[in-house]
């Protein structure tokens, strides 16, 4: 049965992160009418995503916004690498293959700020839960705090726990890994600068990023997961195993989070479509989760804007689908390695990450490997062409 008459809206988005909001801007920008519908009505209140990739700060060019998101953040050139007697060497950004040789590293919620003061606020419905989707053969209609808006496509991007996605009994087959951490950003007197560390010791791993502002932030691997670490565990758990001191009162924040991996049997049904974490998820550890949202965004707004959508569902499915494989084999890679515990385990950790990652020509190819810059199809412009045309669907792989 067809809408009855025209649709609101070109295409709804449900979710207002920063993957909704990139793609609501890349959609805007080619003249779509969207319509975001988000349930926060304030900035989000937890620390997630910091580090933003070379790949993804070509896709914020497209919008103008790459270098005011670079004039917020720190510029991570080197990471040094630290296991039980030392130092064992660094990932250096400093020589990839990218005008921008660096991590950009700036909060979630100054991206979200950002996109979302460019998309402009008379685009957003916040405050509004999705509580229904329907599709019909030319279009869908979606039920937004009690509202019936319509569009010719939803794109689902709300996250992991994904209300859409249970709407539809979409699949997303995955498993939580048996590893936890705590987490916390702390005011910065540690002396570290811009550059990120990983202390990987028999006790358990440690992850120290620079944050704009003066900030630090501190991941700390624990036994088992803790709803509510006791008071000062990060600062604690940092000092003993690094030797530097990270006193409790400088702590801003503080978070716990058992990484898990899931991915949607497809990313779209009819219509509907999946995209960020409402499609799959990885482990945060690798900082890949929201960079992979941002590649399949851009992905889907230049489809979303070409004349046959439909036709060009299966590829943006197929193509999408091999990153994301791709960054959850190595985010689960990089933490099988960096949470072993133990002192013999650890001191072999020790020898693989010296001779094998750090030194020699692997350590050269290391940073282009963190960078995501050999991620498959991390941007479209490492799309062929005759992957977006409708007539060669069949015949892609
Ligand atoms: C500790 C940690 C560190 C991380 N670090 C990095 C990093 O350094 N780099 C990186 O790339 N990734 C990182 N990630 C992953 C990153 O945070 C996620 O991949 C990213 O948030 C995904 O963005 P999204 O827009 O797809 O989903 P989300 O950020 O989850 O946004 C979904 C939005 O949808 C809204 N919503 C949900 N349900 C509904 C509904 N029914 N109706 C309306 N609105 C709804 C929510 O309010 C939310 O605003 C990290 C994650 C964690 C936990």
């Amino acid at each position: 049965m067809p809408l009855a008459g025209a649709s609101d809206f070109d295409v709804i988005i449900v979710g207002g992160g920063p993957v909704g909001l990139l793609l609501a801007c890349l959609l805007k920008q080619q003249g779509q009418r969207i319509r975001v519908v988000e349930r926060r009505t304030g900035p989000i209140t937890h620390s997630a995503a910091i580090g933003i990739t070379p790949p993804s700060l070509q896709i914020l060019d497209k919008l103008g916004l790459a270098e005011e998101f670079v004039s917020g953040g720190v510029k991570v050139r080197d990471c040094f690498v630290h296991g039980q007697r030392g130092r064992l060497g660094c990932v250096s950004f400093r020589e990839i293959p990218d005008e921008r040789r660096y991590i950009l590293s700036l909060p979630q919620a100054a991206t979200i700020a950002i996109l979302q003061n460019h998309l402009g606020q008379e685009h957003i419905e916040a405050g509004c839960e999705v509580g229904y989707v329907r599709q019909q053969a030319d279009g869908c209609e979606v039920q937004a705090g009690g509202r019936r808006l319509t569009a010719r496509y939803v794109v689902a991007c709300d996250g992991s726990r994904s209300s859409v996605r249970s709407i539809l009994g979409m699949r997303a087959p995955g498993r939580s890994y048996d590893c936890h951490f705590v987490m916390g950003d702390f005011v910065d007197r540690s002396g570290l600068g811009d550059e990120a560390h990983l202390f990987f010791t028999a006790d358990g791993s440690v992850e120290s990023f620079p944050l704009p502002g003066g900030q630090r932030r501190w991941v700390v691997q624990t036994e088992t997961r803790m709803e509510r670490p006791p008071p000062g565990l990060v600062s604690q758990l940092a000092r003993w195993r690094t030797g530097i001191d990270v006193p409790v009162a400088d702590q801003l924040n503080e978070s716990v989070f058992t990484p898990r991996k899931f991915n949607c049997d497809r990313y779209y049904d009819g219509r509907v479509i999946f995209c960020g974490d409402a499609a799959h998820g990885m482990s945060p550890i690798g900082g890949q989760g929201m960079n992979t949202g941002f590649a399949d965004a851009e992905f889907l707004a230049e489809i979303l804007t070409r004349s046959e959508p439909l036709k060009l569902l299966p590829a943006y499915d197929r193509c999408r689908r091999k990153a994301v494989k791709t960054a959850i084999f190595r985010a689960e890679w990089g933490m099988w390695l960096g949470t072993w515990r133990g002192r013999a385990r650890s001191l072999v950790r020790d020898f693989i990450l010296k001779h094998l990652f750090c030194q020699g020509p692997v350590a050269r190819r290391m940073g282009a490997f963190y960078a995501m810059l050999t991620i498959p199809f991390n941007t479209l412009k490492r799309v062929p062409a005759s992957r977006l045309e409708p007539r060669t669907l069949d015949t892609a792989s």
